[in-house]
């Protein structure tokens, strides 16, 4: 570790500032520790960029995802929590206290919580890194805007590609959903939503190969997985929702992960360290929603004050 960053010690250190960890801040907080959350690159993490969250509870008319965040937040603060601008670069788990190293310090913590979240999966087909913010995207919210009165293409078949493509249709002339499968996995309520929207077309048993532009994306080349038909698709937008992968890399070696990288906690959000807890997607392959992963952050939380009173 850099000798030359400041060192602050803190009672509890949370990694992540989504539903997980500013819900874990608020119980820290409000439980008198020294609390200091470290947002990550992005505050609020992915519910941030969601246009509308309609299914968190105490929001009948719904919520936008930045006014939620901005909430939870204002809430941490409320009660002492210190939410620093920076991200986790380095931590050692095998030391008490634990020390977790940023770009501006060094923090060592009686307890961490780290609900460090997920990131969308990427196609990995030629073309979509070069092309992203020029045509490709992960963020109908951030980028539907662009597509006003164009035809875009949506890829995947789950709620996320399902939610986007509704979303979508309020910009873009048309939303073709390419998927894999020749059944969504999106639950009944979107799919009865998305087939009954005349904008939203389907092509079934196909995935996008190569995607093609010169300055921007304008066409897909498409592949029918059943008969091996290629195919070009003109567009100028396409957003990709295949999933997501979790944030866990920088514990690698340090905290016990599954095969696809999500930290193993067991019901009480305990990791593979005493005193080290996990909340939200970082932990979470299965639920995925601002309720879950909230209520996992006060769960860690709390297990993170008996800790430290055992601790004592
Ligand atoms: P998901 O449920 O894992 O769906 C991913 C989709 O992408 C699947 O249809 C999958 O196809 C497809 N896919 C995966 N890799 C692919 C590849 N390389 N090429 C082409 N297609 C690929 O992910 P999600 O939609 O982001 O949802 C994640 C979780 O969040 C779920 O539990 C979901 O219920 C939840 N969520 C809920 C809401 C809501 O309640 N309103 C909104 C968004 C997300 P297959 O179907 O063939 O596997």
């Amino acid at each position: 570790m850099n000798a030359k960053l400041p060192v602050r010690q803190v009672d509890a250190l949370v990694i992540g500032s989504g539903p997980a960890g500013l819900s874990a801040a608020i119980y820290l907080s409000r439980a008198n520790l020294n609390t200091v959350v470290l947002s990550g690159m992005d505050l609020g993490g992915q519910v941030s960029i969601t246009y509308m969250v309609e299914n968190y509870p105490g929001f009948p008319d719904g919520i936008s995802g930045e006014g939620l965040v901005e909430a939870f937040r204002t809430q941490a603060e409320k009660f002492g929590a210190e939410i620093v601008f920076d991200v986790a670069v380095e931590v050692d788990f095998s030391r008490r206290p634990f020390v977790v190293k940023t770009y501006g310090e060094e923090i060592h913590a009686r307890t961490v919580i780290v609900a460090t979240g997920a990131t969308a999966r990427k196609l990995d087909v030629p073309g979509e890194e070069a092309f992203t913010g020029r045509g490709v995207s992960y963020c109908a919210t951030c980028d539907g805007h662009f597509f006003q009165g164009m035809d875009v293409v949506v890829v995947g078949g789950g709620d996320s590609a399902v939610e986007e493509a509704l979303f979508l249709t309020r910009y873009a002339s048309s939303v073709t959903i390419i998927h894999r499968r020749d059944q969504l996995r999106a639950s009944a309520l979107l799919q009865e939503r998305a087939r009954a929207n005349d904008k939203i077309a389907f092509i079934w048993n196909t995935v996008v190969t190569e995607i093609l532009g010169d300055e921007a994306v304008h066409s897909l080349r498409l592949k029918n997985v059943q008969t091996g038909e290629e195919s070009l698709l003109e567009t100028k937008g396409v957003f990709i929702f295949i999933g997501h992968t979790p944030n866990t890399a920088l514990f690698q070696g340090q905290l016990e992960m599954d095969e696809r990288g999500y930290l193993v906690v067991d019901a009480r959000m305990h990791t593979s360290v005493p005193g080290v807890f996990a909340a939200g997607e970082a932990a979470d392959p299965h639920f995925r929603q601002v309720i879950t992963s909230a209520g996992m952050g006060a769960a860690a939380a709390m297990e993170a004050g008996h800790y430290l009173e055992n601790e004592r």
